[in-house]
């Protein structure tokens, strides 16, 4: 299983408080159901009601390259980038898609040429994101293909390389690694967010992806928006999206505009008062207290390994942070060459290094599970010794 929501096991449902302590504990999946309290606790604040007659047209804006974006959502979006600093909205174009899933199927379309003999390559570097490859072959495309690794990459000819920074798997921040001529470039910054690492510069690539999944949490909405400089490559990034669903769901894009907005609400005003009330810091505390939960269980156990993040000035929280990855790339040390089945036979679903084009000594954990997964998590990997 390789996409995001595969997987099987007890999760915890909605509301459900308590977890049997032999429960099978599934952190394969990367599902931020961590952000729930806080939304809980904005109660009416992030909810909306949409009439009957509300939101029929297939149509937003008509003038706009990406016709089908909702204005309020465009607005919200932009408000949150200049909030946080992240990423440079200026001269851009944005394209809505049904999760930054469907806006990577729609960039490989638009920046695959389109009177080519052969499929252009796609490459990331290993560890990549384990959808990578499965998305872009899944349909055998005439027009892309899967070429593995970007560090072992060494066809001659044009090519697109993923850029995921933060990384999935490992959280690491990145660049490119192939820089040669004929190359291009989209940037996954699905992850570059305070509560996950520290800001270090505004970001102004030529294509950049987002997600609300792992920005406020809400996967469920499946809504992704892509900041495009060439005007060439967002129309045909709109032309993708038309021919695949003929646009994305309004009522989600009039959701995520109103939880966007109480989001950017939380922390203009938390900025001259409460700190805490402010989903970044909110999200951080919890990231920062679960990373040294987790360092703390694999110290007592022995049998693991992390990756060390070197702290740096984050220029959205004027401080300096150390990153805390939505993912734990964890290492099996000693004799366990299959990390995956070793910590399954714990009752602990984890997705394999093996996935993400590394070796099968690595998994890749979740960090964003439900406070009671992720205590069962941590109290059970500890007692796990040689
Ligand atoms: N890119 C990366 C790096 C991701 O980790 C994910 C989700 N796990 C996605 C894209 C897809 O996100 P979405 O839910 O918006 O399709």
């Amino acid at each position: 299983l390789v996409t995001e929501n595969g997987g099987v096991g007890v999760g915890v449902g909605d509301g459900q408080k308590f977890l049997p302590s032999d429960s099978v504990i599934n952190l394969d999946h990367g599902d931020p159901t961590m952000y729930e309290p806080f939304w809980r606790k904005m109660g009416d604040k992030a909810t909306i009601v949409i009439p009957g007659w509300q939101c029929m047209s297939y149509f937003s804006d008509i003038n706009k390259v990406c016709w089908f974006l909702e204005p309020d959502f465009a607005q919200e979006i932009i408000r949150l980038h200049k909030l946080v600093g992240n990423a440079n909205t200026e001269d851009r174009y944005i394209v809505v898609g049904t999760g930054s899933t469907q806006l990577f199927q729609a960039a490989l379309y638009a920046l695959s040429p389109s009177n080519a003999t052969d499929p252009i390559s796609v490459v990331s570097a290993a560890p990549y994101y384990s959808s990578y490859p499965s998305v872009t072959d899944f349909l055998k495309s005439g027009l892309y293909r899967w070429a593995g690794d970007a560090y072992t990459f060494d066809e001659e000819g044009p090519y697109i390389e993923l850029v995921t920074s933060p990384n999935n798997p490992d959280g690491f921040s990145r660049e490119s690694v192939v820089k040669r001529g004929g190359g291009t470039l989209v940037h996954d910054l699905a992850y570059y967010w305070p509560q996950y690492t520290p800001l270090t510069s505004m970001t102004d690539h030529e294509l950049m992806l987002f997600t609300v999944s792992k920005s406020t949490g809400h996967a469920g909405t499946r809504l992704g928006w892509a900041l495009v400089k060439d005007k060439a490559v967002a129309k045909k990034m709109t032309k993708y999206i038309e021919l695949n669903t003929i646009g994305v769901s309004k009522d989600s894009q009039l959701r995520a505009a109103k939880i966007l907005k109480t989001l950017t609400d939380s922390c203009e005003i938390t900025e001259k008062t409460d700190h805490t009330e402010c989903f970044f810091e909110y999200g951080h505390l919890i990231m920062a207290e679960r990373w040294q939960q987790l360092r703390d269980a694999v110290k007592r156990s022995g049998v693991f390994s992390l990756p060390q993040f070197s702290p740096d000035f984050c220029n959205y929280k004027r401080t300096v942070t150390e990153p805390h990855p939505a993912f734990a790339w964890l290492r099996c040390e000693g004799e366990v060459q299959d990390c995956e089945s070793f910590l399954k036979g714990h009752k602990i679903l984890t997705r394999s290094g093996r996935h993400f084009g590394e070796d099968p000594k690595y998994v890749r954990v979740s960090m964003l599970d439900r406070n009671e997964a992720f205590k069962l998590f941590v109290e059970r990997l500890s007692s796990i010794h040689s």
